[in-house]
């Protein structure tokens, strides 16, 4: 069980192979197809303006049919994913959970990892809990300074 009172939660960042991307890009501010125009800037494809900061605002997609090398060739494998998911396609399990605890998120970032991903831990600074009465304090402590630079002017 967690300690709620000192409790910090954790996520991860995940980097996965650059050949499980397709060869295409996307623009992160509004999702449009993003290509390279003659001169080598990475341009919107529908007018071709130039992205401002290539860093930000490309991503590339998965690829949904890409697999890990030798995915499922043992056969004890391949019988145990297919009785759990179906059938023997492989998907990047999910990374976009907060977890509570440093040994769940790590669990996940080693299956990530098994596949070919690279995958950091980030964990959080104890949470803070708001009870009413916090709630409270904050607005009265926020109100009073505000009150305090109002008189400071007049
Ligand atoms: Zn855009």
């Amino acid at each position: 069980m967690p300690d709620f009172e000192n409790l910090r939660l954790f996520t991860l960042t995940v980097r996965y192979p650059a050949e499980a991307y397709l060869d295409r890009m996307w623009c992160t501010a509004c999702s449009e197809p993003v290509i390279e125009d003659a001169d080598g800037n990475l341009v919107h494809q529908y007018d071709g303006t130039i992205l401002d900061n290539v860093e930000d605002e490309t991503y590339n997609e998965l690829n949904r049919d890409w697999e890990p090398e030798g995915w499922l060739s043992d056969p004890d494998d391949r019988a145990a994913w297919v009785e759990r998911f179906g059938d023997e396609k492989f998907f990047w399990p999910k990374a976009d959970k907060v977890y509570f605890t440093k040994g769940t998120a790590r669990s996940r970032a080693r299956l990530l990892e098994s596949y070919g991903a690279k995958v950091d831990i980030v964990e959080s600074e104890p949470v803070i809990w708001l009870t009413p009465e916090r709630i409270q304090q904050n607005r009265i402590a926020e109100l009073e300074a505000e009150l305090a630079s109002l008189r400071s002017v007049s």
